[in-house]
């Protein structure tokens, strides 16, 4: 039996072999010119249906509806705005099981994540931004020399959302709860190899009662259907997230433009493992930050950096962890499920192979798997241990996106700083230490968006995040998240 009809059979949200469509001004349609691309189960290794391969013409028909209902929407009360994506939150919440069914089918990862994690997080984005519309307030200073200036922070217009396909529903929720809040439209255009969640959404934006043209989804690939939404002159503002390179492409196309850009990227992240760190949860946590998801998520922690006197005790406890971890069917109590593509899976194996030309050792993994029964030709791989690597190779230096991480020795705390710091990249860095000074001391060094101290991933919706450096522009999250969806103007007024 194909692996999505088994998982998918009780759904009423999705019928599998239903073809996904775009949802553009509330209404459910293919593609302009017909064209559709296949959509992968990534367990199985087979098609589970088609979407459509969107271009130019079915964006321009989003956003000349997204611009079509910006005026009603933006002038909406916040009272009635916020309570229509609590209500959308509530429908997503509802068809939580489907939804998570569904993440897992498309996106290869286990079940029991994305029911824990992605589509939780998808309900909370709604609710977390409905809720702080209400609180988010333009700003007045107090007469000053007989002038009054006041603030106003006010919808834009057609906002753009580009996302990845690694949480797929989480990270595209990430961004249409916020700009929605913010009295924006948006046209969004989920990743390729992941349209099934999106597509579902657009069901429940019709459901909630969310009125025509201000959620639009169209689907395709980053060139024929991203570029002409990036390029859009009726659209003053991107929020992406995805690959440095396509970051680079689109800033490029859109800065002459005097576009309103956040740019979301990749990480090549250190996790830095002092002497007094409580070991035990050090190891534990590490484990989780370098293969949750497979590996496939911006934050993992894919190079650690263990002080010198504990890097033998550190590795044989890591990797004792790591060969417990379980690979197969997501629809199972797995650890890991299957990498999203198998062009993904071939490029992460290519680089296993070029830590090895590089002189690396493969401490543990390495290899494709292929699970027994329906998922023996999904695209699956033993989480994979390299140590031996100076931080100059390719292989420290590249985000590798997957379930690998790099094991590296250090002397003290300058040296830890240099290894940390020196990539390109800045999203994410770990400090186990129980030495509150030095945690305090390494944070404010590690040139990052965010830095965890003896945890990963504690994600709070009011802090800022982004990435430094190659890992990207601007913060979203919390006021971060509203002032970017907005556009202030200050006023002034003599009185
Ligand atoms: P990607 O850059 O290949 O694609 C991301 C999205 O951009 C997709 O929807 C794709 O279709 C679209 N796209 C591609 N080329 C485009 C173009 N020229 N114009 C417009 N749109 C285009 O990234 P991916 O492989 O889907 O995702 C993995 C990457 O995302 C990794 O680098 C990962 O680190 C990054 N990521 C970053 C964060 C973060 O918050 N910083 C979060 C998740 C993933």
């Amino acid at each position: 039996m194909n692996f999505s009809e088994n998982s998918m059979a009780r759904t009423s949200l999705w019928v599998p072999g239903e073809d996904l469509l775009n949802y553009i001004n509330g209404q459910m349609q293919p593609a302009l010119g017909g064209a559709w691309l296949e959509n992968m189960n990534p367990s199985t290794g087979q098609v589970m249906g088609r979407f459509p391969d969107s271009d130019a013409s079915d964006v321009a028909m989003a956003v000349e509806a997204a611009a079509a209902a910006f005026p009603a929407w933006s002038g909406m009360s916040v009272e009635k705005r916020s309570a229509l994506l609590y209500r959308l939150a509530d429908l997503i919440e509802g068809h939580a099981e489907e939804l998570a069914a569904a993440e897992s089918a498309d996106q290869g990862k286990p079940i029991s994540l994305a029911s824990k994690t992605d589509i939780p997080r998808a309900v909370d984005n709604f609710r977390f931004f409905a809720a702080s519309i209400r609180t988010f307030s333009s700003e007045s200073q107090p007469v000053s020399g007989g002038h009054l200036n006041i603030t106003l922070r006010q919808p834009i217009g057609v906002v753009a959302c580009i996302s990845p396909w690694n949480l797929p529903l989480y990270l595209l929720t990430w961004k249409i709860a916020p700009a929605l809040a913010a009295g924006n439209t948006v046209v969004a255009k989920p990743s390729e190899l992941t349209p099934l969640t999106a597509y579902l959404l657009g069901k429940l934006c019709g459901e909630a009662g969310v009125p025509p043209g201000v959620v639009n989804l169209v689907h395709g690939t980053g060139l024929r259907a991203g570029e002409p939404l990036i390029t859009d002159p009726r659209i003053p503002v991107i929020s992406f997230t995805g690959g440095t390179v396509t970051g680079a492409r689109i800033a490029g196309l859109a800065a002459p433009l005097f576009k309103k850009m956040s740019l979301e990227l990749g990480g090549k992240n250190p996790n830095i493992v002092f002497t007094d760190a409580d070991l035990d949860q050090a190891v534990e946590t590490a484990v989780r930050a370098a293969f949750t998801n497979q590996g496939e998520i911006c934050l993992c922690g894919s190079r650690i950096l263990i002080q010198q006197p504990i890097y033998n005790t550190f590795r044989d406890l890591f990797l004792a962890k790591v060969k417990a971890l379980s690979v197969g069917d997501p629809r199972e109590q797995v650890n890991l499920g299957a990498l999203v593509s198998e062009g993904h899976l071939h490029k992460v194996l290519g680089y296993v192979q070029l830590a090895r030309d590089e002189g690396g050792i493969v401490l543990c993994g390495g290899n494709r798997v292929h699970p027994e029964g329906p998922c023996q030709n999904g695209y699956f791989m033993e989480p994979t241990v390299i140590e031996g690597l100076p931080n100059t190779c390719r292989t420290n230096q590249e985000e590798i996106f997957g379930p690998v991480v790099t094991l590296q020795p250090f002397e003290n705390e300058s040296e830890a700083l240099v290894l940390a710091n020196g990539t390109p990249f800045g999203l994410a860095a770990q400090v186990w230490t129980s030495d509150l000074s030095r945690a305090h001391q390494v944070a404010q060094q590690l040139k990052f968006g965010l830095v965890w101290v003896n945890c990963w991933m504690i994600r709070d919706l009011r802090t800022p995040f982004g990435g430094a450096k190659a890992s990207g522009i601007g913060r979203e999250g919390g006021v971060e998240s509203l002032r970017f969806f907005t556009e202030p103007t200050n006023v002034c007024i003599k009185v």
